[in-house]
């Protein structure tokens, strides 16, 4: 789409992984149709994900620009965080000069948190800085709190497992606590305090959560004093959430048609994310696990990974030979089941299966977009966290929010466990209330990113300030 004149431009930065680029795809689109700018998304991709281009070629109100990232001098035997961070500072030359000749000249750059060191450019180069989180107020308070963390209170937490205790909000169990703080890695902590230290220097973050969802963490968020004191609490607080990809209407899939034939609410959704994936004994557990559950299901199944449970996070998509012929599950599985499951190699079309009128319940890996995509579509989860803050994010859906089951994924979950949360979400009396409560909430999340409701206006809030902010520096224009 053709950048015209009279309007504010935007500009969004986005690293890798598709749990960051669906929310920022959605983010520029919502600025453009609902809020009356312009916006550029940079995109530094991983030029291996099928699903990624896919999804960057469907027709957006952005202008979308990919940026080059020199891939091919990282270790591949490198943590994700560091791979993500080599990635992105090998394209923040590319994106000064990108940004230095786009016209008219941005307001704004929009980042996420692994793009939060580029926040500097945007402050050098005359605009102002945003961060948006595409996770949860409560993981967001625990980034905002980290720099000022002592390191004694970082190794009572990671050596003695104690709580970590973040001002006004809910404490953060060890066993639920980020993958970092239990990798245990020093060198990992470094590379998370560069980013968390960059977040006081915004001019803004917004976040993927809404007022009803997370009202005490928001709260401790924005009060004066209540967090890191220096710098927290000066950065205004902006709760745009939820911010979900729309389903496409006339999408035409088998998945979709298979859907179809059943009835009302009778489906169980499984699927891990973009780049989970699980060993070969626990997808034999979780095959029999559905099987002895009876209940009809859609199974997005990715090949076993050994214990890595981010496998495919960089090839997220990529099909292969292989797909259609999954051997890793237990003999005669796909022939007993017939009748009334589904199982999809790699990666289905998430959005669209969760709106479908079918599907009652989610078996998630509890990724943020897909917890939110499961509360918007009202549909009961069993919550199954992998990686990064995803514990955090089954707490705040099972504890909090009270719209989903746990399976408790420390080592092996074996198949009996399966069964019952299975059967807990999709018929037992037990998961009733749950399924009441998620319907509910989804009608707390439209309210708030319609028209007038929380969300929206938190939106408008900072579209007016870029506009106040190019019209006083490009002198009233
Ligand atoms: N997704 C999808 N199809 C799949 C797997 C994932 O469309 O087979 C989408 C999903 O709808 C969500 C995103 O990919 O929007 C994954 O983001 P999330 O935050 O849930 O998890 P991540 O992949 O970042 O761990």
């Amino acid at each position: 789409m053709p950048v015209q004149d009279s309007k504010t431009h935007v500009a969004l930065l986005v690293s890798p992984g598709m749990g960051h680029l669906i929310p920022f795809l959605e983010l520029a689109n919502r600025l453009v149709l609902h809020h009356n700018l312009q916006a550029t998304l940079f995109v530094v991709g991983t030029d291996s994900s099928t699903a990624e281009s896919n999804l960057l070629q469907k027709p957006s109100a952005a202008n979308i620009v990919p940026l080059p990232h020199s891939s091919s001098t990282l270790d591949p035997n490198a943590s994700y965080v560091d791979i993500i961070n080599a990635m992105m500072t090998a394209s923040f030359p590319f994106l000064r000069s990108s940004i230095t000749t786009t016209m008219p000249r941005p307001a704004a750059l929009i980042v996420d948190l692994f793009g939060t060191q580029a926040l500097s450019i945007a402050h050098e180069l005359g605009m102002l800085g945003f961060v948006f989180m595409t996770s949860t107020a409560w993981f967001l308070s625990l980034s905002f709190f980290y720099p000022s963390m002592s390191k004694s209170m970082i190794d009572a937490h990671v050596y003695n497992h104690e709580p970590l205790e973040i001002p006004g909000c809910t404490p953060v169990r060890f066993e639920d606590t980020i993958e970092i703080f239990q990798l245990n890695r020093e060198e990992i902590y470094e590379g998370f305090g560069g980013f968390t230290r960059e977040l006081g220097t915004a001019d803004g973050i917004l976040c993927n959560t809404w007022q009803d969802l997370e009202p005490i963490t928001l709260k401790a968020l924005t009060e004066l004093g209540n967090l890191n004191k220096e710098k927290v609490n000066q950065v205004p607080i902006y709760p745009i959430g939820p911010l979900t990809r729309y389903s496409e209407p006339n999408l035409k899939s088998e998945v979709l048609k298979w859907l179809d034939r059943q009835p009302d609410e009778s489906v169980i959704y499984v699927s891990f994310g973009s780049g989970g994936t699980l060993c070969a004994k626990q997808i034999t557990e979780l095959a029999w696990g559905l099987e002895l559950s009876q209940q009809r299901f859609v199974w997005v199944i990715r090949p076993p990974a050994g214990t890595d449970p981010m496998g495919i996070f960089f090839t997220v998509g990529t099909g292969s030979e292989d797909d259609s012929a999954p051997e890793y599950l237990p003999e005669g599985f796909i022939k007993r089941t017939k009748e009334v499951g589904l199982v999809v190699p790699m990666w289905g079309p998430q959005a669209e299966i969760l709106s479908h009128r079918s599907v009652r319940g989610f078996v998630t890996h509890c990724g943020w977009n897909s917890s939110l995509e499961g509360i918007v579509n009202g549909v009961a989860m069993v919550t199954w966290p992998l990686y990064a803050e995803q514990k955090m994010n089954a707490v705040v859906l099972t504890e909090e929010l009270g719209v989903a089951v746990r399976v408790r994924a420390e080592g092996v979950v074996g198949r009996e466990e399966i069964e019952r949360k299975v059967r807990m979400i999709m018929e037992d009396e037990e998961g009733r209330e749950i399924r009441e409560r998620v319907k509910m909430l989804k009608i707390t999340g439209e309210k708030a990113v319609s028209k007038g409701g929380s969300s929206y206006d938190s939106l408008a809030r900072v579209a007016s300030k870029c506009d106040i902010f190019r019209r006083r520096r490009d002198g009233g224009c």
